[in-house]
């Protein structure tokens, strides 16, 4: 990961390093600490969902460790999805939120 210190500055956090917004946080102030990245820019946090549900209000996107708080049917469909994500994430080499800003842009050219 060469140019790590690159994207940090491009996008504020390199969010390959973090899973949910508590992580993304924590990365963020110990790259302003190092001076990887400036205070201005730690604040252009992504925003975090739950790899689960999805769900961007569910406990485990602010933090990993909180159990989802969908429903069990939902969550074991989510769960299969994440696998199958995390697959692509490591076949294809890119982020987690490449591939969610991805699919974003193919929603919105619906
Ligand atoms: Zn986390
Ligand atoms: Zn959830």
């Amino acid at each position: 990961m060469a140019d790590a210190n690159e994207s940090a500055r491009a996008t504020g956090i390199p969010h390959w390093q973090a899973d949910c917004a508590r992580c993304s946080r924590e990365l963020s102030d110990r790259l302003v600490a190092d001076g990887t990245i400036t205070w201005a820019e730690s604040l252009a946090q992504p925003m975090w969902v739950c790899p689960l549900c999805g769900n961007k209000r569910c406990a485990k996107a602010s933090f990993h460790g909180h159990e989802c708080d969908r429903g069990d049917a939902e969550v074991a469909r989510q769960q299969a999805q994440a696998e199958q994500d995390r697959a692509e994430i490591e076949r294809r080499g890119i982020t987690r939120r490449q591939l969610i800003d991805e699919r974003l842009a193919a929603f919105m050219a619906e």
